[in-house]
């Protein structure tokens, strides 16, 4: 196996192979920028080792030999007395984990080298610095020692030199402190700091594959739903300095702003500094633009280089860079990580500058980032007290109580608060309380410090780099400049990750410009956008949904059973009803009405509590079919257990137990209750309900029926466009729909002879159980149409109870890797979703016209659109918030 690739040997389309890191290390090289000399090591060699627990022995030759190539190619040495070599070595998975995995630098120092780097450097104290941090990270990362231990030496050091600043530490204090270090590693790992460049080497690979498995990459891996077990390449890279004086320097960059998405490049730059400092956003950073009156070449090479890049990358690309004494090197690429506004502003920039078309342009965008930019955002027009500004981070608008730490975060988030994390800097150890926090603020960073881009990545609304602030964190308080106030984990505080700003308190929110754009129009949305920015965002979007709405082949209905919902649904741009669930329409105060049709006990009783409920039932059908003229609605008929319509078993008991021992028992009430006891079921989910219900409850198919019938009937009689279609529930044999089917028909025919009008409308069910997937040939015998409730197909397929398993199992199970995701959220493709496939089949092979949709939640899951436009379906059917999400996924997988 070849488990070692040359950066001159791979290309950008090998991630997965050599991890984005190393796929793009080798692009650019290969494209002819000044990349440092080295290899990659593939994610193969990650897996053996893994699954074997050592390092392949190919693996170690291969190294040998590529590190000697680099060598010749240097004229210099790994770790020799003279000149020498040093190396990086960094994880790079095929996705990007930021800062979840390992890194060392600086390997090959040691005790002689140290001299060499000095000599060659002419820098003494360059040199020692350097072996100390090589100390430091690899005592932390490589063997485990408590980073605590280094910092207290640290600052000891600098306590008894009377300096502040680490860079104050002149050479003596520097070398007396490598002393120090060697020692901490050997109290504390129990071994001696390995002096030999190549045992450093192979050590830190080795920890690079471990920290694969570390608990915050499991973590990080499952929230962004990154599979486990991809494995990570290590990139071994020849080390150049960004801290070797004012000449020197290291940054990020972007081709355009990732948080706005406004064109024009945009970057952060630290003088005489390593990579990590700018990451890991310790100290405050200059604009790129500074960089250009500081070194005007290094400047000019980097705007080429960043052209270059993004014309061939045809996308938005996040650099790292060092500036070693005036001499540019490029680090990194990648597409970079945006907002979701920057996201759809990119995307129809680039294709208005023809670098990308219209569909390229859909295929960039997802409908999780739809999803953020509807979230409601602050008004501006009520009075809020700010508290500071700071940089704008991830966008969205954020309230809750603040938090000190991980561990406080977590525990009052799971107790149902709303928090905000406030540190003076996040780092990777964070991310559990990023997780649970409903927004971040940090005091110190910048836009690409760690916090911001994780923050973005998640969709989490962050304001970082805020100076004003004073965090303590272990006396749990808050101190804002100018501010007389003491603020504790007791205070709530708002934060607005799209301009920066931190305020005291509550903040009332409002609809986002892209939810007004959805809700009423572009105009409206224009008209009411503050600035260029929003203006642009908004006609992104707009043309962005078109495109989709014009490529789409899925239809994109809404489940609705109030005509307000009906109404949001079209406005949203829904196609139709596809699940009206009639249920919903017998609760709160008519739940009486339904109780009297259950309790009759003779056929008149029965006839007046039916008597009763058709003219309510038909109300609300006349208005939502107003709403959606000319448009299909599906009607679905009862469908829930029969008890939801019934008094609580034990409380009713009980009443009735207490009323009998005090004399006064009411016979209603006891007969009420042998009717709950006779009714009550274990598996109500799995018992009497829907066509069942149906089929046993005699009058109450020709109710409904009737309703839909006669209000159809007074929409036809306005000049109205009704398109009722008759769905019916957990149907699982054929029979079952033949006889709602007779009975539906005959209503029908009854109220169209009466009327004059024709009544045709079609009459299909729902495939919700396995046996009405599997015997789908014969069901389409009596079927105009099916739809797929997805919620109960999972719930049946899996032999898992909706309303129970979430909360009591699911979480070990996604530990466990049994799912990557709630199998009620994402459809379960190779178990619920193959069912769908059979049915969708099987129903076609009766009927080759047979129209099929999803009303399920699932519906309205973007991953789940992408498995119902493949299995050839003709529609899903969403909450209406979600139909602008599911327009944009039918387009984007259509293309
Ligand atoms: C379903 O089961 O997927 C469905 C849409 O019906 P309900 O959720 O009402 O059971
Ligand atoms: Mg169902």
């Amino acid at each position: 196996t070849k488990y070692v690739y040359r950066f001159s040997e791979g290309d950008k389309d090998q991630k997965e192979l050599l991890g984005g890191k190393g796929a793009n290390l080798a692009e650019m090289t290969r494209l002819g920028l000044p990349v440092p000399p080295g290899f990659t090591i593939t994610t193969d060699a990650c897996r053996a080792y893994l699954a074997s627990g050592a390092v392949p022995e190919e693996l170690s030759v291969q190294v040998t030999r590529a590190l000697r190539e680099v060598e010749e190619e240097l004229g210099r040495e790994l770790g020799a007395a003279d000149d020498p070599l040093l190396v990086s070595v960094r994880s790079g998975a095929k996705f990007s984990m930021p800062g979840m995995m390992e890194t060392v630098l600086n390997i090959g120092l040691n005790d002689e080298s140290v001299r060499g780097l000095a000599e060659a450097s002419n820098d003494p104290r360059f040199a020692w610095d350097s072996y100390r941090r090589l100390i430091q990270m690899f005592g932390k990362t490589v063997l485990d020692v408590d980073g605590e231990h280094f910092s207290e030496a640290l600052e000891a050091k600098k306590a008894s030199r009377g300096v502040a600043l680490d860079y104050e530490l002149d050479v003596e204090a520097l070398t007396e402190l490598v002393g120090e270090f060697k020692e901490i590693v050997r109290t504390h790992a129990g071994i001696d700091f390995p002096l030999d460049p190549r045992a450093q080497l192979d050590m830190a690979t080795e920890a690079v594959f471990r920290s694969w498995n570390t608990e915050r990459a499991h973590l990080y891996r499952r929230r962004e739903k990154i599979p486990h077990d991809l494995g990570t390449a290590v990139n071994v890279c020849t080390m150049v300095f960004g801290n070797m004086g004012q000449t020197s320097g290291t940054g990020v960059c972007f081709t355009r702003d990732p948080s706005t998405g406004r064109s024009g490049v945009y970057g952060d730059y630290l003088v005489n500094a390593q990579g990590e400092d700018v990451v890991a956003g310790i100290r405050n950073t200059l604009s790129l633009a500074d960089l250009e009156s500081l070194d005007r070449d290094s400047y000019d090479e980097l705007r080429g280089i960043m052209r270059r890049l993004e014309t061939h990358y045809r996308d938005l690309c996040d650099i790292e860079f060092t500036i070693e004494r005036g001499k540019l090197w490029m680090l990194q690429t990648r597409v970079g990580k945006r907002t979701a506004a920057a996201a759809f502003r990119v995307a129809t920039q680039l294709v208005d500058e023809k670098l990308i078309t219209m569909d390229e342009a859909l295929t960039r965008v997802t409908g999780e980032q739809l999803t953020q930019l509807m979230f409601p955002q602050f008004d501006d027009d009520t009075e809020r007290d700010l508290l500071t500004r700071a940089m704008p981070a991830s966008p969205g608008a954020a309230v809750g109580r603040i938090v000190f730490d991980n561990a406080e975060a977590v525990s009052r988030a799971e107790a149902g608060e709303s928090v905000i994390l406030v540190r003076r800097e996040t780092n990777p150890d964070d991310l559990p309380g990023m997780v649970a926090a409903t927004g971040v603020l940090t005091a110190r960073g910048g836009k690409t410090s760690h916090a911001a881009v994780v923050a973005r990545g998640m969709g989490k609304t962050c304001v970082c780099g805020a100076e004003a602030l004073e965090v303590d964190a272990s006396a749990k308080t808050l101190r804002v400049a100018g501010r007389e106030e003491v603020f504790t984990s007791e205070d709530v505080i708002a934060i607005d990750g799209t301009t920066g700003e931190v305020f005291l308190g509550e903040v009332a929110v409002v609809d986002s410009p892209v939810m007004t754009y959805l809700r009423r129009g572009l105009e409206e949305a224009l008209d009411t956008a503050g600035d260029v920015d929003t203006r642009e965002l908004v006609t992104s979007v707009h043309r962005l949904m078109r495109h989709a709405d014009k490529v789409r082949r899925l239809e994109v209905r809404a489940n609705a059973d109030t005509p307000e919902d009906a109404r949001r649904a079209v406005h949203r741009g829904a196609q139709g009803v596809g699940l009206c669930r009639t249920e919903h329409m017998f609760l709160g105060e008519r739940k009486q009405f339904v109780q009297n049709l259950i309790l009759a006990d003779s056929q008149e009783g029965r006839e007046a509590a039916l008597a009763e409920l058709l003219p309510l039932q038909k109300g609300d059908f006349v208005e939502m079919l107003e709403t959606m003229d000319g448009k299909p609605m599906t009607v679905r008929l009862i469908d829930p257990p029969l008890h939801e319509f019934l008094p609580d078993i034990t409380e009713l008991s009980v009443k009735v137990a207490l009323d009998r021992e005090r004399g006064t028992l009411d016979p209603a009430d006891e007969r009420l209750l042998s009717v709950v006891r006779r009714n009550h079921e274990s598996n109500p989910m799995l018992g009497l309900r829907g066509v069942r219900l149906l089929l046993t409850m005699p009058g109450l198919i020709e109710l409904q029926v009737r309703a839909i019938a006669e209000a159809a009937v007074e929409r036809l009689a306005k000049g109205g466009d009704p398109r009722p279609e008759i769905m019916i529930p957990l149907v699982g044999s054929v029979r079952e729909l033949q006889v709602v089917r007779e009975r539906a028909a005959a209503v029908l025919a009854e109220v169209s002879a009466d009327s004059g009008y024709a009544l045709d409308f079609p009459i299909g069910c729902m495939i919700e159980l396995p046996r009405a997937a599997v015997s789908a040939d014969t069901i389409a015998e009596e079927a105009d149409f099916f739809s797929f409730g997805t919620n109960d197909l999972t719930q049946t397929t899996w032999g898992f109870s909706r309303d129970d398993v979430e909360s009591v199992f699911f979480k070990e199970y996604l530990d466990l890797g049994v799912f990557g995701v709630s199998p009620f959220e994402t459809i379960d493709e190779r178990g619920v979703g193959r069912v769908v496939a059979i049915g969708a089949e099987r129903g076609r092979e009766t009927k080759p016209d047979l129209k099929l949709g999803v009303c399920g939640e699932h519906g309205g899951d973007p991953e789940s659109i992408g498995f119902f436009h493949r299995s050839g379906l003709n529609y899903v059917s969403c909450s209406p918030f979600r139909v602008p999400v599911a327009r944009l996924e039918a387009g984007r997988v259509a293309i």
